[in-house]
């Protein structure tokens, strides 16, 4: 089965893109996402110097090893063997695992927020960028990640509605222009978040069952991606318990057919 893709950039924007892009910085000179201290000069907006300043790229925490094997949680220490952490040793995680590019504090957390709750969509070009840290991982830099293929966290149709986007297919886009790494709303949300303030962590997680499932593909979705048998790099804002991630990797194996999900964010709650 085939799934919708993003769609090319059209005629117009492959035109006029790249004059856009080589003058905005003359209308708009480039300032720090996160602070709005200058920055030197643009160059490809491909790069973090582009859109952060030095003394806030220092004070974002890298995601680095030891971490937990599974849902990459990280912890102080010398550790020399892979191992399963607390968090994660009494669920069953159905990716084959999780990392994040930083931790979510400082200049991060508080990018996410305005992404996401702020409607701050010109954010997301500089969370890919953070994000795009993960492809460098052990686990992952060895792999030829263009036959793979990113695939966001959807959100319910009402929440995405209230938001005016999902967060996630955004870092996807930016991710898939900045790596060639191929894009794909594959899942769907068909149940909405309850309040799952007083349940416990396993019962959290049965109540996700069934909230997710495969988008069927329409005829006119030009853009397809096949899933069976695939890679898949699950992108999300943050990764905090896991749950959900879970569920949304148990069906893009079951139902959809694919051979390995590895979930990759921005940050770790
Ligand atoms: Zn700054
Ligand atoms: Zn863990």
């Amino acid at each position: 089965m085939s799934y919708p893709g993003p769609r090319p950039p059209s005629a117009l924007w492959r035109l006029a893109g790249p004059l856009m892009r080589a003058t905005e910085g003359l209308v708009f000179p480039p300032v720090c996402v996160a602070c709005a201290e200058p920055l030197p000069a643009m160059a490809e907006r491909h790069e973090e110097a582009n859109w952060f300043c030095q003394a806030c790229l220092d004070t974002i925490e890298p995601q680095v090893p030891p971490y937990c094997s599974k849902c990459g949680e990280m912890y102080d220490g010398a550790f020399t063997n892979a191992f399963r952490c607390s968090n994660c040793e009494g669920l069953k995680l159905e990716f084959d695992f999780a990392v994040a590019a930083c931790t979510a504090r400082g200049p991060v957390r508080e990018l996410i927020h305005r992404f996401k709750y702020g409607r701050r969509l010109h954010l997301r070009a500089s969370l890919a960028v953070l994000l795009r840290r993960v492809l460098e991982e052990e686990r992952l830099k060895h792999e030829d990640l263009a036959q793979w293929l990113l695939v966001p966290v959807p959100l319910h149709p009402e929440r995405e509605s209230d938001r005016e986007f999902n967060q996630s297919w955004e870092l996807c886009m930016r991710l898939a222009q900045f790596t060639g790494i191929p894009a794909a709303e594959v899942l769907e949300r068909t149940l909405p978040t309850v309040k799952q303030a007083n349940l416990n962590r396993r019962q959290r997680q049965e109540n996700l069952r069934g909230a997710f499932r495969i988008r069927q593909p329409r005829w006119w979705h030009r853009h397809v991606q096949e899933l069976k048998g695939r890679k898949i790099l699950l992108v999300d804002d943050v990764l905090t318990t896991g749950s959900t991630t879970s569920e949304c990797a148990r069906v893009l194996k079951n139902a959809g057919g694919a051979e390995k999900v590895v979930v990759i964010t921005v940050a770790r709650g």
